[in-house]
């Protein structure tokens, strides 16, 4: 008997019909005969209303009060479809992600898991039952209840199947698998059919929210097999996997991210030792800062520039300020209507031309760069917000249309 974690997104769970489908999926696989671990988020939007509800009451609520408002959404949706299977006669257990032994850092609405505890759902699947967990959420070592950041029901689901040494970790959502580029943005992006873990780490990390960026850093470390399927229809997905056998000439894929807000420390002295307490300061309270760039200014100036999340901006800006005597810098500007758009491939690494081929496509299509940053799989460009979609169909056309 072997062991399958199927995760269903809040697209495939958004009504009573659509619950009832993903309780159909589920009972094909049981009836199969494999255990089953299920792993759901929260219905449809109920995760963005949620946040609406509190910004209502107070828009500057602790995240650890937002982690408990927030993780009720997936409770809802694992009690619902428990009670589906149960219509159906099958043996089932929700459980909260507490209950499911989940343990987190205690990183509100980012938190990581640090291990799960298998006692529970060992057991539960020892009496043949379906167990559905509600992802996205865990509990710190204090006993409070966190959650993974935006998208992280496909963590839950890949921790689980690393856990339980799962033969298949199958994320079913409202896409047939991972695409060129987002489907929404180019209807004529392709179905890619297996892609490394390293290429979908970059286009997740890059904003690809087909599958959540720590889910596939899990997948890659603890070799779990992993597969985006549609839970709409029944056709093969796109496998994430160590090696493909697909050529490598040509980019895997285009992402975009408009989640992003630049800062700027504007008028910093020009001595060692700046860029390090800067960062030290954003990381010691959390900030993640992704693109950063540095370039000297008149009479011995610097300026720093880096981008961070755009629900960061308010408190880096904060921390920084407290800090103006000792950082020394003369002022702070901020960007928030800016987007990054990144190629990523393997193809990356032996192909110079390829980042010239991408600044040609922008270039074509007028669009100005702001900033550049690469890794050795992906280049990262920074634009107007306003030019983002476009300079998406652009590249990607650059890419997949004149090959
Ligand atoms: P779920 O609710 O199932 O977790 P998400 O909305 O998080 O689903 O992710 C699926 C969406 O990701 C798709 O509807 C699609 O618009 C978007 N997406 C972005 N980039 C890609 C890509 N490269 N391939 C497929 N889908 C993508
Ligand atoms: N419900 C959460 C969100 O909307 C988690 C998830 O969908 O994976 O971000
Ligand atoms: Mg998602």
């Amino acid at each position: 008997m072997s062991l399958i974690v199927q995760k269903f997104g809040g697209s495939s769970v958004r009504n009573a019909e659509r619950i009832r489908h993903v309780a159909s999926i589920i009972e094909k696989t049981y009836k199969a005969g494999n255990d089953v671990i299920v792993v759901l988020s929260a219905q449809g939007d109920t995760t963005d209303d949620l946040i609406a509800k509190a910004q209502e009451i107070n828009p500057r609520a602790s995240r650890r009060e937002m982690d408990m408002l927030i993780s009720t959404g997936e409770q809802i949706s694992i009690s619902l479809c428990a009670m589906e299977l149960e219509r159906r006669d099958l043996r089932c257990v929700s459980l909260a992600g507490w209950q499911a032994g989940v343990q987190t850092s205690s990183v509100y609405s980012d938190a990581r898991i640090k291990r799960i505890d298998s006692e529970r759902i060992q057991s539960e699947l020892d009496q043949h039952r379906i167990v559905l967990v509600a992802g996205f959420q865990g509990l710190d070592r204090a006993g409070n209840i966190t959650t993974l950041g935006r998208g992280g029901s496909d963590t839950s689901a890949v921790a689980l199947a690393a856990t339980f040494h799962a033969e298949l970790c199958q994320i079913f959502t409202d896409v047939d698998g991972v695409y060129t580029t987002d489907p929404r943005i180019v209807p004529n992006a392709r179905k890619i059919s297996e892609i490394t873990y390293d290429e979908m780490l970059e286009l997740a990390s890059q904003g690809a929210q087909v599958l959540h960026n720590r889910s596939v850093e899990l997948a890659k470390k603890f070799h779990v097999n992993l597969e985006v399927v549609s839970s709409l229809e029944d056709k093969p997905g796109t496998t994430v996997k160590e090696v493909t056998k697909v050529e490598k000439t040509n980019i895997a894929g285009v992402a975009k991210d408009t989640s992003i807000a630049r800062i700027a420390l504007v008028g910093l002295q020009h001595n060692p030792g700046v860029a390090f307490q800067v960062f030290d300061l954003l990381s010691k309270s959390n900030i993640n800062v992704d693109v950063i760039l540095q370039s000297i200014g008149r009479e011995d100036t610097k300026d720093i520039t880096f981008t961070v999340h755009k629900k960061d901006v308010e408190q880096s800006v904060e921390l920084l300020e407290e800090h103006k005597q000792a950082l020394k810098f003369d002022h702070i500007a901020t960007d928030e209507r800016i987007g990054k758009v990144s190629i990523v491939g393997m193809g990356l690494m032996s192909n110079c031309g390829v980042a010239a081929k991408m600044f040609e496509a922008l270039y074509d299509a007028g669009i100005n760069i702001q900033m550049i940053n690469t890794s050795e799989i992906r280049v990262s460009v920074l634009l107007d917000e306003s030019e983002v979609d476009r300079a998406v169909r652009a590249i990607h056309g650059k890419f997949f249309d004149e090959t």
